[in-house]
């Protein structure tokens, strides 16, 4: 059987692998072989040079606040943020089980998965 490798089908493709990964609470990122930067959430291309030249690359689970806002008026109240990964990617997530008051830009945090709407999403909470 040949190999179908149109766009469609290499974005189906990564999205089902970044699923299942995402099912064994493990995040997987894209490093690109020909820039070496990493890029989230996964693509086929290279967001930076549009290279499709990558590989999968399993996050370390750690990363840092760059900025974060909490909404206090949803019950009950909760926090988003920006974490950059030391791969590289900042990715909005939410941060849980933390003091509301006590998140700073700079804390670090570690990576866990809740399931949102049936899918297993990636979340950070105070390392
Ligand atoms: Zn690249």
């Amino acid at each position: 059987m040949a190999e179908a490798k149109s766009d469609a089908f290499s974005a189906d493709l990564a999205l089902a692998l970044y699923w299942e990964a995402a099912r064994a609470s493990r995040l997987l990122l894209k490093h690109c072989r020909d820039c070496g930067k990493t890029h989230y959430y996964p693509r086929p291309l290279c967001v930076f040079c549009m290279s499709a030249n990558t590989d999968w690359l399993e996050a370390a689970g750690v990363g840092t606040i760059y900025s974060w806002s909490v909404e206090r008026r949803a019950t009950p109240p909760y926090a988003i943020a920006f974490v950059t990964l030391p791969e590289g990617p900042t990715l909005l997530t939410a941060i849980v089980d933390c003091d509301l008051d006590a998140l700073a830009i700079g804390q670090h945090v570690t990576l866990g998965f809740e399931t949102r709407e049936g899918q297993p999403v990636p979340v950070f909470r105070p390392a």
